[in-house]
């Protein structure tokens, strides 16, 4: 077993979670490809240990991210990331275009964003900011973030039609 697989268990132990080849590969793509979809985790473990239903893949997504191991980020209208740099409440930039999505330390010193102008007598925990726009990649190209805004649209008007 490589250092990393060994360190990988021990994470898992610490959790007081079993540790099986799936949930590792499933840990190691998430730290490997940050802010991944879903999909996107399948696909990554798929190329590594083969054959894995969604469904497994997905279960142990959650479970990582019940025990805190993995933080899920659910950006509007689009499916949910993850990644393993978990507990320092930092932030994301996200791309309209492309939706390629950055770490963003917090504001302005060590989560200055916990400490609310007003917490209405809540105990605050966490903080969700994401910044929008376009990616420097995007912007040098001079590509329109239009059709995504009529993709977020889309959603929302499928959305209120199975309410209504
Ligand atoms: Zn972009
Ligand atoms: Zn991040």
């Amino acid at each position: 077993m490589s250092r990393e697989t060994v360190d990988a268990g021990a994470l898992l132990r610490r959790h007081g979670m079993q540790v099986t080849a799936q949930r590792l590969a499933v840990l190691r793509a998430v730290s490997d490809r940050s802010h991944s979809t879903a999909d996107g985790i399948v696909r990554v473990v798929r190329a590594e240990i083969g054959a894995i239903s969604c469904q497994a893949v997905y279960n142990a997504l959650s479970a990582l991210t019940e025990k805190g191991l993995v933080r899920r980020i659910q950006p509007a209208g689009s499916p949910a990331r993850y990644e393993d740099r978990v507990g320092d409440n930092h932030h994301h930039l996200i791309c309209r275009t492309c939706s390629r999505m950055v770490d963003v330390d917090c504001a302005v010193g060590n989560t200055p964003c916990l400490t609310a102008a007003d917490d209405s007598g809540y105990e605050i925990d966490e903080a969700e900011v994401i910044y929008w726009g376009r990616c420097p990649e995007c912007v040098a190209a001079d590509l329109d973030p239009i059709e995504s805004n009529s993709r977020h649209k889309e959603i929302a008007r499928q959305e209120k039609n199975r309410r209504d």
